[in-house]
């Protein structure tokens, strides 16, 4: 294809993405756009798939179902493709260091053959002239075995600096692929191997931990309001509450959407309900502006609901516990934290 029909193909998709999001009443964020965009192109089919069948199902396509599909198939092969990238250059370094032994053996196979020649022969009585010659080509051979042990440290040298810097950008890949990248929070994948790791140590060391779910209130008005941008920015404001609030081995993470969750190891009920009520606190505390005109949009609050594992909780036992709690507390009017109380499993509800 020439460079006018490949600029031409993506005007054509640019176009179709923008008359998808003006068709179906989409925020044009670049969010949505690249999935559009994608759509467009007709290259990732499990996207487009997911599309045609939410559009099918439901008629419409949420924002919160753009953020799903988007994790899903976009975010997601963003990192496979650059896992992929630092896991070929890992491979190449591999071959290079293979190449490099092989060298080794082949030049160390050499030296022990130019030994075991001179042993031959200096079994015989020897003249001067002889010996001479014995001696010179051992120290050639000798020399050799220098050369290339002195390389191949060199080589070795270079790879592992090489090997020390891929570690480094596979270490970023993978807390980047654990990361929120809207509020930098640990994501979804994160808090779910966190929740199970704690479970399994609770169960071993006969330990507790603690829960806090939260959902931000009226949230959709929100945006409805003052467009989904500013609406971002509100789960930034979350989000740093949350962060200011917990302390060492404590998780806050994105659950979803505009839900947030908080893990508390070692944390009993009513000590978990504290954190929680400090996180409402700083959330109503902050005063929201918005950055471009200056323009103050008042406050925002959130519910919580706060469970505590229980011997033989599973991960969904004990997240449902969360969530009812939180239910409750939408309905108890919002901008409160209920907890479950773990005798009679009724709830307390904390101003
Ligand atoms: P409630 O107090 O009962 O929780 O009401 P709500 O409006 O917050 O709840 P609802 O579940 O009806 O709406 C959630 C809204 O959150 C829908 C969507 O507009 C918004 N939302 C979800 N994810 C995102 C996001 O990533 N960015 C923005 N800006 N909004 C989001
Ligand atoms: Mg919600
Ligand atoms: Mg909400």
């Amino acid at each position: 294809m020439s460079d006018h029909d490949e600029f031409a193909r993506t005007l054509a998709n640019a176009e179709t993405a923008l008359g998808q999001i003006r068709a179906l009443g989409h925020q044009a964020t670049p969010r949505n756009f690249e999935i559009w965009y994608t759509y467009a192109t007709g290259h990732n089919q499990a996207l487009n798939q997911s599309i045609n069948e939410t559009l099918v199902g439901e008629g419409r396509l949420t924002e919160q179902d753009l953020g799903r599909i988007y994790d899903k198939h976009l975010s997601a092969i963003r990192f496979v493709d650059r896992i992929d990238e630092v896991g070929a250059r890992i491979i190449g370094e591999i071959d290079q260091v293979k190449s490099m032994i092989s060298v080794a053996i082949d030049s160390a196979d050499h030296y022990s053959k130019s030994l075991s020649g001179a042993k031959k022969e200096m079994s015989n009585p020897l003249e001067r002239e002889q010996l001479r010659l014995i001696v010179e080509t051992l120290v050639r051979a000798t020399k050799e075995v220098e050369e290339a042990n002195h390389s191949l440290q060199k080589r070795l040298v270079d790879s592992r600096q090489e090997i020390n810097t891929l570690q480094e950008n596979l270490e970023v890949v993978r807390t980047e692929s654990l990361t929120d990248p809207l509020t930098t929070l640990a994501n979804r994948k994160f808090f779910e191997d966190a929740i199970t790791r704690m479970i399994e140590e609770a169960e071993a060391k006969g330990t507790s931990f603690s829960v806090v779910l939260t959902d931000i209130d009226q949230f959709k008005k929100f945006n409805d309001t003052y467009g989904h941008l500013t609406g971002d920015q509100v789960l930034r404001l979350v989000a740093m509450a949350l962060k200011q609030n917990v302390k060492g081995q404590d998780v806050a993470a994105r659950y979803g959407g505009e839900e947030f969750v908080v893990l508390l190891p070692k944390t009993a009920l009513m000590a978990a309900v504290t954190v929680a009520d400090h996180i409402r606190r700083a959330v109503m505390g902050k005063e929201l502006m918005r950055r471009s005109t200056g323009e103050t949009l008042g406050r925002v609050t959130i519910s919580l609901g706060v469970a505590s594992w229980q011997k033989g909780d599973t991960v969904a036992a004990l997240l449902e516990r969360a969530d009812s709690c939180l239910y409750a507390a939408k309905r108890a009017g919002r901008n409160c934290v209920i907890a479950e109380t773990a005798l009679d499993a009724s709830v307390a509800q904390v101003a």
